[in-house]
């Protein structure tokens, strides 16, 4: 095991080629000498598609698919997990020894053709997302925000909306609250 492992979301950074010199410099140093780490990296090298459409997204959060999830867990990291039903709020954290958050934003989502994901974090602007991946017959979108960024938040609340978009326009399939506070 490792005693200090690198953040799986740096980690991604780092294999996407978007660290800074010196900071992918020393990562790379760690990965070296640490078994651990080396094979969370190579998870996420197995997962590349996933792993660029998710960071692309933003570096706030990233959706991801059921078997990234999975991987991540197979790579030992600790996971939070959140599940909210379309229109309801969970109030939720993160502590400092969790690897990551994942939130379930469960809605009905046979025959959805193309899905966007809008997010409001409290008095900000409303980002969309636009053809997030998902998967249909498990009817959950898995939302990974960046595990570095929600350890330096203090309370606040983020608003999510599914939104289902087709040749008869758009349909909003439910709205989520996060009602996050510092552990
Ligand atoms: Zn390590």
């Amino acid at each position: 095991m490792c005693k200090d492992p690198i953040a799986f979301d740096l980690l991604a950074a780092w294999w996407l080629g978007e660290l800074p010199e010196a900071q992918a410099a020393a990562l790379e140093e760690h990965l070296f000498g640490c078994a651990h780490c080396t094979r969370t990296a190579e998870t996420l090298a197995a997962l590349a598609t996933g792993v660029r459409a998710a960071v692309q997204d933003g570096r706030v959060s990233m959706v991801v698919s059921a078997p990234f999830v999975e991987a991540m867990r197979q790579a030992g990291l600790r996971l939070r997990e959140y599940r909210v039903e379309a229109g309801g709020s969970v109030s939720c954290t993160i502590r400092a020894d969790d690897d990551a958050v994942v939130s379930r934003i469960r809605a009905p989502l046979a025959g959805v053709e193309r899905l966007d994901l809008a997010r409001m974090q409290a008095g900000g602007p409303e980002v969309r997302l636009a053809d997030i991946p998902f998967d249909a017959e498990s009817g959950e979108v898995l939302v990974v925000p960046s595990a570095a960024w929600l350890k330096t938040m203090p309370a606040f609340t983020m608003r999510m909306r599914l939104i289902a978009v087709g040749d008869a326009g758009e349909r909003q399939l439910g709205e989520y609250t996060f009602n996050h506070a510092p552990s």
